[in-house]
């Protein structure tokens, strides 16, 4: 459902441009940031708890999946940002 999300704002995209996509698509942009990033923290942290100790440490990939992508919740807007976003473009109050 995230990447059919994902791949359809993105081809919006392709078609407006970079004005429009700020007034037209910047709820979808923000949908898809925050889903996506704690999509992918929620998974490298299921991993980790699968594979025990050894999935905490660096002999997996996880830790650094984890850290990498924990980063996107906080930059580029953070998620409590992107939430205002969202809820000022349903509720009419983002101007
Ligand atoms: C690894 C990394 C790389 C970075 N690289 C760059 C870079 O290349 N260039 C650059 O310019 N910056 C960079 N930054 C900085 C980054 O853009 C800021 O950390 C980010 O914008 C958040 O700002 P802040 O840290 O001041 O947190 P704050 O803005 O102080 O946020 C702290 C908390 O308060 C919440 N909050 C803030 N304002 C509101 C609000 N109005 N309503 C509700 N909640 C709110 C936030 O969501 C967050 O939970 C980087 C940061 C990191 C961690």
């Amino acid at each position: 459902m995230l990447r059919l999300l994902i791949y359809k704002t993105a081809a919006e995209m392709d078609s407006m441009t970079k004005p429009e996509v700020a007034v037209r698509l910047s709820d979808k942009v923000s949908m898809c940031n925050y889903k996506a990033n704690r999509l992918v923290c929620n998974a490298a942290d299921f991993a980790m708890q699968v594979h025990g100790g050894i999935g905490y440490s660096r002999h997996k990939p996880f830790e650094h999946i984890y850290r990498h992508h924990r980063r996107y919740r906080i930059t580029e807007g953070a998620e409590e940002i992107q939430m205002r976003k969202v809820a000022g473009h349903l509720f009419g109050f983002m101007g």
